[in-house]
């Protein structure tokens, strides 16, 4: 295989994963980074340990302390410089996420894109970082807010998207005039060299301070030292419900502040009054889409009773024809697990569900033989089950569809609300009674509810993030960028007397 874009992207067999700024740290041992796609060793990146961990937090402090200065209007421009790098370099750093992370080379591209994207709206933002003002009700008062930055954002981030969900927190970070540290998921730490790279030389290019983005490389041990360290006052988790149940706890123990994006477990309502056509390629889209792996897949399907059989059969055609296989060929649909760990779960899940009584409709398996020996090939797979079954209270990070039949409009909003989790939503129906009830008070519990399109598939532009145990953060879009600031109220006598508040006298 052709790996020029290893190259473009400076991509070496020893990389340093601890680059403060623009120097490197390197550390005495390393990780390795091998592919999902044909069990290739891609890469080492030398760990961050606790010497160097130290070094990197003062760094970063002492970045902050010059960062907060510059007017956000001028950080945006170190973010545009770094958007037009990615513009640049994207189709190299697409081929990256797709050869280190295995999704397909159409989602690597677009999970860029989502970054040039967030670069564009970070921009827009340092003019906006607006606050209220408010009428004092003392003589000769003013109130107004702002809104100021709140130093050391840590970021932790998960395999499934390794450059995108960085993006969306740290671009909006730095323009609000913080310094970031980004500990990257330990199975895709070359992604997270290659846009630190990419955003030193931006901002280089700017005369911006150095360590205004750091990343550190490990695995849980160190994401525990970012979480338990007093002087990280944001810590932003993206990961799976476990881990963020562990790190919230740290986090709040020592009253700092978490930001978390965890588990999903993402229904979509076929209705009686659904369009077919489109409720089909948006289940077989979110179902199969990154091989299941992100927080937003299609798990589960409520089907109206009468479209069930139909929605079957007309799911089992579309899966015949996925293609599976080296996800950077662009004529492939889905690509491998994230490694066997992965396909070990994805097995036993599928044995559960069967234990459980649930009828596949479509059988799963591992992908053997020629071009698939990295081993973490399988085939997506649908299984009818009943909602309660442990095993489809749980998320599964893998291509298994569970099908769920219904009878009313509110038993299928009850049985897509009763999970633990609240990530995704959708319904598909052409009727508006049904899309508005979906969408009310009464409806759907997730931080995402969409009307005729699927489960996954995001914009930036909107806040995204979920509830219950999705954990309650919001990242990217809308006002999200107030997470990473402190607001300050402040009040301003003008006048030539003191008046107390509540109208309190206080004589002498
Ligand atoms: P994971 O929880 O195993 O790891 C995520 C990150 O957390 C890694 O960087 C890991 O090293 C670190 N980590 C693990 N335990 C930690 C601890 N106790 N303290 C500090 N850091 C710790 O998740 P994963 O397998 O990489 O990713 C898959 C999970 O991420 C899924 O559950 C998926 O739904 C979730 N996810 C959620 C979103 C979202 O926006 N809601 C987005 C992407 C992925």
């Amino acid at each position: 295989m052709d790996k020029e874009f290893l190259q473009t992207l400076q991509i070496d067999q020893h990389n340093h994963g601890s680059i403060a700024g623009f120097d490197t740290m390197v550390g005495d041992e390393e990780i390795s980074s091998s592919s999902p796609v044909d069990g290739t060793l891609i890469g080492r990146v030398s760990l961050t340990d606790a010497g160097n961990y130290e070094k990197i937090v003062i760094r970063a402090q002492s970045a902050f302390e010059e960062w907060r200065r510059w007017p956000a209007p001028k950080r945006g421009s170190v973010i545009q410089a770094f958007g037009q790098l990615l513009r640049d370099h994207k189709d190299a750093l697409g081929n990256l996420v797709s050869y280190e992370m295995g999704k397909s080379i159409q989602e690597g591209l677009g999970e860029v894109q989502e970054m040039i994207d967030i670069c564009a709206f970070s921009v827009g933002l340092s003019r906006q970082l607006y606050g209220l003002t408010m009428h004092s009700e003392r003589l000769d008062h003013r109130m107004y807010e702002q809104w100021h930055p709140l130093g050391i954002v840590g970021i932790i981030s998960a395999f499934n998207f390794p450059v995108a969900v960085w993006s969306w927190n740290a671009m909006v970070a730095i323009v609000c005039g913080n310094a970031c540290i980004w500990k990257a998921s330990e199975k895709t730490p070359l992604c997270a060299v290659a846009c630190q790279k990419l955003f030193c030389q931006a901002a280089k290019a700017l005369g911006a301070p150095a360590a205004i983005s750091c990343i550190i490389t490990g695995d849980h041990k160190l994401g525990k030292m970012l979480t338990a360290d007093q002087r990280i006052s944001l810590v932003s988790a993206t990961g799976s419900s476990k881990m963020g149940k562990s790190l919230a706890q740290t986090v709040a123990a020592r009253l700092g502040r978490s930001l978390l994006e965890l588990g999903g477990n993402n229904a979509m309502i076929i209705s009686k009054h659904a369009d077919i056509d489109i409720a089909i390629r948006a289940a077989v889209f979110g179902a199969v889409g990154t091989a299941g792996q992100r927080c937003t897949s299609t798990r589960r399907l409520i089907i109206h009773q009468d479209h069930y059989d139909l929605i079957k059969e007309r799911l089992k055609m579309a899966y015949s024809q996925i293609r599976i296989g080296n996800p950077l060929d662009p004529s492939m649909h889905m690509g491998p697990l994230i490694d066997r760990d992965a396909v070990h779960a994805y097995l036993e899940a599928i044995e559960i569900v069967q234990r459980f009584g649930g009828n596949f409709i479509v059988s799963g398996g591992v992908i053997e033989g020629s071009g698939f020996q990295s081993g973490c090939y399988v085939r997506p797979c649908i299984a009818e089950v009943e909602n309660h079954y442990d095993i489809v209270q749980k998320e599964t990070f893998a291509p298994i569809l569970y099908l769920i039949k219904y009878q009313s409009l509110k038993q299928a909003i009850q049985l897509q609300n009763d999970v633990p989790q609240g990530l995704s939503s959708s319904i598909i129906t052409e009727y508006l009674k049904e899309a508005e009830l979906f969408l009310s008070a009464s409806g759907s519990d997730c931080g995402i509810a969409n009307v005729n399109i699927g489960t996954s598939g995001a914009e930036i532009g909107g806040a995204f993030g979920g509830e219950k145990e999705t954990g309650g953060g919001r990242e990217s879009g809308s006002d999200s960028w107030k997470s990473y600031m402190r607001r300050q109220t402040n009040t301003i006598n003008y006048g030539t007397t003191l008046p107390l508040s509540q109208g309190i006298t206080f004589d002498f």
